[in-house]
């Protein structure tokens, strides 16, 4: 039985130093992405270890809203050359195989954004109308398909959240507020959509799904198993979970060791 383990990276597998929490000692900790030179990711020995000893039935899926580029960054979750057949970047709208993109899927993914108007030059306008506060540090464009404000999270006016979140769903536009990062995601755009598609290239029979944010939320439910980290967004925003979802007891980095632990029993139990 083949069985997909379709996985978020960011706050879900692998955490930053502000994002790690507490309860973590710095033996446990081995660095998995550089920047210029600079650590910037980290997992737990124990985390590493039991991704890169995956039982050979379960096919490692990286799900992540991270650009190709920004991707490819993050060597350490994999052992040497050992990159997956697969993986899904700039959050499904373009899959990886091999190394390179799937160009089909990315063209198909492209006219339903432009059908749909959801297309960056259509959404700046729209950012700039709503968006005119000084907590609003940066607006950055990824890769062409999508794009993500820096936010000064002290001033950010939790409050409104929901307003903007409706505004910008009525115009076909995702939100989703990460750290100091709020997404604005076409809605073609989708890690369950290309998940889908990968799960039928490989005949997987079961899925196993993890995440953290409100963008991990629709391949969580599209999975059979899907494990959402309790320090998460996803958590935080209250929305009701379909019963196949479970929340981890841990948070941080601890929970990415929790959810791998639970992998591995899980696909003991396929076998
Ligand atoms: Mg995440």
């Amino acid at each position: 039985m083949t069985i997909l383990f379709a996985s978020d990276l960011d706050q879900t597998l692998i955490y930053s130093r502000r994002t790690m929490g507490t309860g973590v000692s710095e033996e446990e900790l081995v660095e998995v992405e550089r920047i210029e030179g600079k650590p910037q990711s980290y997992m737990t020995e124990k985390s590493q270890s039991a991704l890169w000893n995956l039982d050979s039935s379960i096919c490692f899926l990286p799900v992540t809203t991270r650009t190709q580029a920004q991707y490819e960054r993050v060597t350490g979750i994999f052992e040497r050359d050992g990159r997956p057949r697969f993986a899904i970047v700039s959050n499904g709208a373009v899959i990886l195989e091999n190394g390179l993109p799937i160009r089909e899927w990315s063209d198909n993914i492209r006219q339903q954004c432009v059908s749909r108007n959801t297309i960056i030059h259509e959404l700046l306008p729209e950012i700039e109308r709503h968006f005119t506060e000084e907590w609003v540090l940066d607006v950055r464009e990824a890769d062409d398909w999508f794009v993500y404000m820096i936010v000064d999270r002290e001033r950010f006016p939790e409050e409104k959240l929901d307003f903007y979140t409706q505004t910008f769903r009525e115009i076909g536009w995702s939100l989703s507020l990460q750290g100091r990062k709020l997404y604005f995601m076409p809605e073609s755009i989708t890690k369950a959509g290309a998940m889908e598609y990968v799960k039928n290239r490989i005949n997987a029979e079961y899925v196993i799904a993890a995440g953290d944010s409100l963008l991990d939320l629709g391949l969580l439910e599209k999975a059979d198993l899907g494990l959402l980290a309790a320090h998460g967004e996803a958590v935080r925003s209250k929305v009701p979970l379909s019963g196949h979802i479970r929340i981890t007891g841990k948070k941080g980095i601890k929970a990415g060791e929790e959810i791998l632990e639970k992998v591995s029993s899980v696909s003991l139990q396929h076998r």
